[in-house]
């Protein structure tokens, strides 16, 4: 058996460019490797970011996607627990060293041995994808076919926090019900949570409730976030742009935690007395760990968690994009890869 494989994927050649079919070769498969045949692949804000070059990391031919569906393919010689056609998924990270402290204290995502799935590397926007065995992850019966993968990056993005700072005694506040915020209202209501969904679009009201919010704010006025002053134990916010900062700190509770969670570019500025006097905390993380990623799918099978999706095929990826850049796309894109 040859030990290439041709991969069909979709490419941006150059910085904002729409994606166009590309083929690459796969070299021999890594040891710690698994090649997955990827059936369907969320579409996530990074992979217009990083299509765009925003963060200056993009090398050209970028082939993006790490929302990633898919059955195992080929098995790297010393990988086990997996087995060929195991339904499985894999996110943002594809390889970490195993052998870094961080990765041995469980942090693999603080590892700076983490390789993305997207920098330097081929993603989801593909027919395969290779992905260390750390970061490649089963996925049960419980899970809908075709609407796992936007877990991997969006899900396990707001999973973080919740499963990290939030009680089920808590009140925890979302601000954007987008690809990441639907995920964050579906889980922190299952985990128990008062969830109050915080968005600048009216029709979205109906759709927050019915994934979980108890209460739905619509606008960010200034009076609108006064009135819910020191209510909040948790606020994530999941935009990519600037909000009012103050404002928002301001709905936090003695102690409570702003999280960011979208990767807004533009500096954060706030007060330092809305913190020192309350003791409140201000806190970011990307995705979760590898045994903090099964949690979350055990924890969304046993609750019935998944995002709620819009399909396209991939040769409709261009449209998919300007789908999610217009703001219509409720609540994740996905590409369906396979057949
Ligand atoms: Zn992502």
């Amino acid at each position: 058996m040859s030990e290439s494989t041709v991969v069909n994927a979709w490419a941006a050649m150059e910085p904002g460019a729409r994606f166009e079919p590309f083929q690459f070769e796969f070299g021999p498969l890594g040891d710690d490797e698994v090649e997955i045949e990827v059936t369907h692949c969320g579409i996530c804000h990074s992979d217009h970011n990083m299509r765009n070059d925003d963060w200056g990391m993009t090398v050209f031919p970028f082939v993006g996607g790490h929302e990633v569906e898919g059955r195992v393919a080929r098995i790297g010689a010393s990988v086990t627990g997996l087995a060929i056609g195991d339904r499985v998924g894999a996110g943002w990270f594809s390889h970490t060293d195993p052998d870094c402290p961080c990765a041995q204290a469980g942090n693999h995502t603080l590892s700076p041995t983490s390789r993305a799935m997207i920098v330097g590397h081929h993603g989801g926007f593909a027919d395969r994808v290779r992905v260390q065995s750390t970061w490649t992850f089963p996925i049960s019966d419980a899970i809908p076919v075709g609407e796992a993968g936007p877990l991997f990056c969006g899900g396990a993005a707001v999973w973080t926090p919740i499963q990290k700072s939030a009680k089920p005694t808590g009140r925890v506040g979302v601000v954007g019900i987008g690809g990441l915020g639907h995920l964050a209202l579906k889980f922190a209501k299952s985990w128990g949570c008062h969830v109050v969904a915080f968005t600048s679009t009216a029709s979205k009201r109906d759709a927050a409730l019915a994934m979980g919010a108890h209460e739905v704010v619509v606008g960010a006025d200034p009076e609108t976030l006064a009135a819910r002053a020191g209510t909040l134990d948790l606020l994530i916010t999941t935009m990519d742009q600037p909000i009012d900062w103050d404002a928002h700190i301001g709905m936090l509770a003695p102690r409570g935690r702003l999280h960011l969670a979208g990767a807004v570019m533009e500096p954060v500025s706030f007060g330092a007395l809305g913190l020192i006097m309350t003791e409140r905390s201000i806190s970011g993380s990307s995705v979760a760990s590898p045994s903090n990623t099964r949690a979350m799918l055990d924890f969304a099978g046993r609750h019935g968690i998944s995002p709620t999706t819009e399909h396209f095929p991939i040769a409709s990826i261009n449209e998919a994009f300007d789908r999610l850049l217009a703001g219509e796309v409720r609540h994740r894109a996905i590409l369906d890869v396979g057949g």
